[in-house]
């Protein structure tokens, strides 16, 4: 059901909101906002608000700067009280906008934009693309002056009861938050590391959910703050434990039935699904860049950790890069393990889509599922069936998105020239850096 802006302007002065928040975000997935105060309601609404592009990530274009915001009507929400503090200073609602230029057309950078022509591409073919996200994340103590530690104060493990967690407390007030603001909870429960945590929400079309996370994140990092703890959704915090994925099921709609259920098919799949898991696993190497951004994601993508490694989908075991759970019906979906939270949600979908996508129109057959643990194979064995592994690091994904013509189409060349060069400049910086790692290793010794 669309909202219209007067019916907006209506729900803002009935709930007395005093500030107006117009998110948007960078390519890197960093939500920025311009609030407005009562007077501007009107102007913001008709989408006539104003800013420099040129001081965002990835937006730098000097020759066209001013760019405006135009909220989607559909993404309008009124936060809850954080503390009673901001209560005083009155009530903030959101709206999440797509970026144009000052002549009326999509700014290409936007990657709200870039999800946008992927589902359109996908509405051309009569689909619709749903995700159900699980984001993982850790709760850690905060240091005298505030400051970040990696310092856990549970002992708990996966799915465990554990009553005097002080996370387990804080994970149900983020819950508890997340409901009163509309998000449909399916389920929250502590994760295989101490500290580690994982709340599920409900499957929604690709745009609706990369709007999701992108709040999800501020929301639990806000009520853990609150809580004198510290929110990460770093990939891999903590060496020799579990990292923080983000794994991401999958499935497309036609006509209001999901089209990857097909009771007569090999594993009860549609032909679209399998062709739909072959493009993702041709792709998965050129859009983990994407995916998995960060020096550190990498750290994550290694054999033991339930972490995928290897290039290959499996009905069973979650060894593998892709899943595909038991429920059939409506509920038949893939389970893209690669993904991490710190991705920017929306060129991350963009990328699967557009990866499946090629899958469906290119008519591609995934290779034969594999049911064995992978990480028990031996290498031969790993070479018999195919099984590639991913870049190993952020330098290689880098080099693997820009030999990947689909992705690369996907991203669109302003955008991919700016993020290309963006994580070769993190890797340049990480690569010069002396860690603590090396000192220890080394400096006594050599
Ligand atoms: N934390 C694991 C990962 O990095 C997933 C664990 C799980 O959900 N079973 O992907
Ligand atoms: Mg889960
Ligand atoms: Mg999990
Ligand atoms: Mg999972």
């Amino acid at each position: 059901p669309s909202l219209s802006a007067e019916a907006v302007l209506e729900r803002l002065s009935q709930e007395g909101v005093k500030f107006l928040r117009l998110q948007f975000c960078d390519i890197l997935g960093t939500v920025k906002n311009i609030e407005v105060a009562q007077s501007q309601f009107a102007k913001a609404l008709r989408g006539e608000v104003m800013f420099d592009g040129s001081a965002v990530q990835g937006f730098t274009r000097v020759e066209e700067s001013d760019m405006l915001l135009r909220p989607d009507l559909n993404t309008f929400l009124v936060y809850p009280q954080f503390s009673t503090l901001e209560g005083e200073r009155g009530k903030v609602a959101r709206l999440i906008c797509d970026v144009y230029l000052p002549d009326g057309t999509p700014f290409e950078g936007d990657p709200r934009r870039v999800l946008r022509r992927q589902i359109e591409r996908a509405e051309a073919l009569g689909l619709t693309l749903y995700c159900g996200p699980e984001p993982e994340f850790f709760l850690f103590e905060r240091g005298p002056q505030g400051e970040g530690t990696t310092r856990t104060n549970d002992h708990a493990g996966y799915f465990d009861l554990a009553p005097i967690d002080r996370g387990e407390r804080i994970r149900r007030e983020i819950t508890n938050k997340l409901v009163e603001m509309g998000f449909e909870i399916e389920g929250a429960h502590h994760e295989g590391a101490a500290g580690q945590h994982e709340i599920d929400f409900g499957y929604a079309p690709a745009l609706q959910t990369a709007d999701s996370i992108s709040t999800f994140k501020f929301v639990v990092k806000r009520v853990a703050l609150e809580y004198g703890l510290l929110a990460s959704f770093l990939p891999k915090p903590v060496a020799g434990v579990n990292g923080s994925g983000m794994h991401c099921h999958l499935s497309l709609f036609r006509d209001g039935k999901n089209a990857f259920d097909d009771p007569a098919g090999e594993y009860g799949l549609s032909s679209l699904a399998t062709q739909f898991v072959a493009g993702l696993l041709e792709h998965a190497p050129g859009m983990v860049a994407v995916t998995n951004p960060l020096v550190n994601s990498y750290k994550r993508l290694i054999p033991g950790f339930e972490a995928p490694v290897n290039v290959a989908w499996s009905t069973s075991n979650r060894s593998a890069l892709i899943r595909i759970p038991a429920k059939r019906g409506n509920s038949t979906r893939a389970e893209f393990r690669m993904p991490d939270p710190s991705c920017n949600p929306y060129l991350a979908l963009a990328l699967m889509l557009a990866a499946g996508l090629d899958g469906i129109q290119g008519e591609l057959e995934p290779p034969p599922a594999i049911q064995r643990n992978i990480f028990k194979m031996t290498v031969r064995e790993k070479r018999h069936h195919k099984i590639r592994e991913l870049p190993g690091n952020l330098s290689e994904a880098v080099d693997a998105l820009e030999r990947d013509e689909v992705m690369v189409a996907a991203l669109g060349e302003h955008l991919q020239d700016h993020y290309s060069a963006a994580k070769r400049q993190e890797w340049a910086e990480y690569s010069a850096t002396v860690h603590a790692w090396e000192l220890e290793r080394y400096l006594d010794l050599i």
